[in-house]
């Protein structure tokens, strides 16, 4: 079940690539997390135009999408088999679009003139305990990483890079262009080696020349506790190497699955126990969850419905370094059914009650009569 690229990024089938391309950055720097933390539904839209955009902006992938022939578990060879699906593909774009939120240029600029390669987005799902307490996890992924055999130079040997002929090793040209108002200069950067002033005669066979391979990684990370759903971790290093350069980073998209316990505020946790109404009444024990397992806690005779206790430092302690607070609000449980033993020890515990001990029921018993008290 293909799903359709082409309206995810709201483009025609015949759409050029350019025009893929600006649909793709519109929607990337709409709906990227750094922009909405903690909003699921802006993660799973950036997810799903990188996703569409590392298929149709990579003209191969395109067309066997077209043909029907696109296998997403292998998209490329980039695929990430761990169900993040992002591809390396597109990253440089990342870099523009946030330089362009940055107010231009400096960080993409800066970057290339780094050469530093291109980061590798991953998508990392996680259970609530596993964000609120900590965790370690093997990250399965691809990169580019530099060729082992030519340490990332592309060339076979040493003897194989050479000053570049076309601009004698300066990585600047000069271009002369013929205008209507004459000759115009211009200097560039070399096209036959990229600006860097040497050319490979000789090829490494193992990279082809590109200076990078393929990788398989088995990552272990150690997930620090209270990270917040949509968060962005960046791993520095572990993201795809470039041709005589280092790795860029390793994006690690934090999604946290909801609890059906807790309920998180900041640091703070909430959680609702359920006692039995002689529990609330008499008093007892009750197991309340917190991250660290179930602690028993003695609740005092006559507890209400709806009070709720504070357990201070119980919270998450969160990655600013301070631990918030565990509220725990008590609901009482009426009973579904009772025996006829029960039923009778009811009707003797209500024989023995009086009003005086319910302060509420007597408050509204008087207000109430106060509105009719005019009526005949
Ligand atoms: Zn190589
Ligand atoms: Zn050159």
């Amino acid at each position: 079940m293909a799903k359709d690229y082409y309206s995810i990024l709201g483009v025609d089938k015949t759409a050029s690539a350019d025009q893929i391309k600006s649909a793709y950055r519109k929607l990337a720097k709409q709906y990227h997390p750094d922009l909405h933390p903690n909003d699921p539904v802006s993660a799973e839209k950036f997810k799903e135009c990188n996703e569409a955009y590392s298929v149709l902006g990579d003209e191969d992938n395109r067309r066997k999408y077209d043909n029907g022939e696109y296998d997403m578990q292998n998209g490329g060879g980039y695929g990430n088999p761990f169900g993040g699906g992002f591809s390396a593909s597109g990253f440089d774009d990342i870099f523009d679009i946030f330089s362009s939120f940055m107010g231009g240029g400096g960080r993409s600029s800066s970057r290339h003139a780094e050469n530093v390669g291109s980061d590798v987005n991953y998508n990392l799902d996680l259970t609530f305990m596993e964000a609120a307490r900590g965790c370690k996890k093997t990250l399965k992924f691809t990169r580019k990483d530099a060729c082992p055999d030519c340490k990332g130079t592309g060339a076979k040997d040493a003897s194989s890079v050479q000053t570049c002929p076309h601009c004698k090793g300066t990585g600047q040209v000069k271009y002369v262009q013929n205008t209507l108002f004459g000759q115009s200069v211009r200097i560039g950067t070399c096209e036959k080696c990229n600006g860097t002033g040497k050319v490979v005669t000789n090829p490494c066979k193992t990279c082809n020349g590109k200076g990078v391979i393929s990788k398989a990684m088995n990552l272990s990370v150690e997930i620090p506790a209270g990270l917040q759903d949509g968060s962005v971790v960046p791993i520095s290093g572990q993201g795809n190497a470039t041709q005589n350069g280092r790795n860029g980073n390793l994006n690690l998209i934090i999604r946290v699955r909801p609890s059906k316990v807790f309920v998180r505020e900041g640091n703070n946790l909430r959680v609702v126990v359920p006692v039995s109404f002689a529990t609330a009444v008499l008093g007892g024990e009750v197991e309340i969850p917190s991250l660290n397992g179930v602690f028993v806690h003695k609740l005092p005779e006559n507890t209400q419905n709806g009070d709720t206790l504070r357990f201070r430092g119980k919270g998450i302690r969160g990655v600013q370094g301070y631990a918030g607070d565990l509220f725990v609000t008590i609901n009482v449980e009426v009973p579904k059914s009772i025996s006829r033993a029960q039923r009778k020890a009811m009707a003797e515990f209500e024989r023995e009650d009086s009003i005086k001990n319910y302060p509420k029921r007597k408050a509204y018993m008087d207000e109430v009569a106060e509105l009719y008290k005019d009526d005949k």
